[in-house]
């Protein structure tokens, strides 16, 4: 029987010769294995239940054909969680907060393909699927199988309560349970409390310089809050040359940090007050003297004025759950960053938006956002496009490049998860990273 080509491209050269035997086996995937094997272990999770959240002992339930059982080795507590972790509003779901982690592969259903047993993880905020729209068009970050994915609980407690993952994935737990969409493997020996801070904050202000928008050599850029995600933004800025890193930040401690990292200039906004727009204008000045025809920037007149500013100012200020312990910042709703970051940046510059402000609105002068725009982009991960870019991140902080070992200031085990919460909250420590055994 001749072998017609559409049968070879459709089913497989075996099939396509006389269907004698099977198709060829696609390699280096990982093998079949049943599910269920885990099921009835027993595991600690950090659970937000009822009115309240404890340290408490689940049963798993068997994971199905396209999960991934995960055995956590780090989590980082994220701002994000800090209000409904600590609340005490009731809740009719008792869930494992937080969104990210990392840990090694114990377990895999029988349509898993991406990952093996064995292999190390991380597991970030956002999926990647690979197939639908926003994989398709360059956004990762913003993946659809994140709304998609079939929510169910992972354990029960003893008296059979069921308990479900935040997001999806948890990740304040012994044992994480995720679809293989979440699962990013990693070929390293790093420290998985620093491999567990790229599956949220800190490779998050990564991609935004490094993927969404590359900072170029020379380029004035601001970074608006060091926080974790603000200390991945400033070390993009370094990594790529940026001519200076001017970081806004209250917190006397995490000016200093950024400075070690990458920052070239720390302002306070709370000592600059209501000149820290024109102090971001004369530090992005025009250098040569507004000469036009040599590469100067063309001036317009009044309210077309191109300004001077930034070429790239990356948000990273999430708004208070609750005052801090320490430095107050200038809007605890944190508006008047999102306001600013217009001001700060060039006509024509980039604005990448990481922080949560979850209330009020923005304004901007009409005739500077009509005719002297700037391109703003928001990011669920800053445009982490998790397969290919973690991996690149992984190169760089073996060889030294990012200093992850800066960005963690603390750690706990998990008996001590609602002290490292409350510490993220009061923001007095950078990260906070819960380690397992
Ligand atoms: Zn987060
Ligand atoms: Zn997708």
């Amino acid at each position: 029987m001749p072998i017609s080509r559409r049968k070879m491209l459709t089913r497989g050269a075996a099939a396509a010769a006389g269907g004698m035997a099977l198709a060829p086996q696609v390699t280096g995937q990982a093998p079949a294995q049943l599910t269920g094997t885990n099921a009835g272990r027993r595991f600690k999770a950090f659970v937000r239940h009822g009115t309240g959240a404890s340290v408490e002992e689940l049963r798993l339930h068997a994971i199905q054909p396209r999960e991934v059982l995960v055995r956590t080795q780090a989590s980082a507590v994220c701002y994000t969680i800090v209000g409904g972790a600590l609340s005490t509003a009731n809740v009719a779901q008792a869930s494992i907060p937080n969104h990210s982690g990392m840990g090694i592969v114990e377990e895999v259903g029988a349509l898993v393909k991406r990952v093996q047993k064995g292999d190390r993880v991380v597991v970030p905020g956002t999926p990647q699927c690979g197939v639908c729209y926003q994989c398709l068009h360059g956004r990762a970050d913003w993946c659809q199988f994140l709304d998609t994915a079939p929510a169910h609980p992972l354990a029960e407690l003893a008296d059979g309560t069921p308990i479900f993952e935040q997001a999806g994935l948890g990740g304040l737990s012994e044992i994480m349970v995720v679809p293989e969409e979440y699962c990013c493997p990693v070929f390293t020996d790093l420290p998985a409390e620093q491999l567990t801070l790229l599956g949220d904050t800190v490779g998050t202000g990564l991609a935004a310089g490094r993927d969404l928008v590359p900072i170029e050599p020379g380029w004035n850029v601001i970074v608006q809050g060091a926080g974790p995600v603000g200390m991945g933004a400033v070390q993009a800025g370094r990594l790529a040359h940026a001519g200076q890193v001017i970081v806004i930040e209250p917190i006397r401690a995490r000016r200093e940090i950024a400075l070690k990292v990458g920052g070239t200039i720390a302002l306070d906004p709370n000592a600059e007050g209501n000149g820290l727009v024109a102090k971001i204008h004369s530090l992005c000045k025009d250098t040569t003297g507004g000469r036009r025809f040599a590469g100067g920037r063309i001036s317009g007149e009044g309210f077309l004025a191109v300004p001077d500013g930034a070429d790239f100012t990356i948000n990273a200020v999430g708004s208070d759950w609750f005052p801090p312990k320490v430095e107050v910042g200038p809007d605890p709703s944190a508006i008047l960053p999102l306001q600013q970051c217009f001001d700060f940046t060039r006509a024509g510059g980039h604005i990448v938006m990481l922080g949560v402000a979850w209330r009020g609105n923005v304004s901007f002068n009409a005739a500077q956002f009509s005719n002297r725009g700037r391109t703003f982009y928001s990011g669920q991960q800053g445009g982490l496009n998790m397969l290919r870019d973690i991996p690149r991140y992984v190169k760089l902080i073996e060889r030294g490049e990012i200093d992850m070992k800066s960005m963690i200031t603390a750690t706990y085990p998990i008996e001590r998860t609602r002290e490292a919460i409350q510490a993220v909250g009061d923001r007095t420590v950078l990260g906070a990273v819960i380690t397992f055994a």
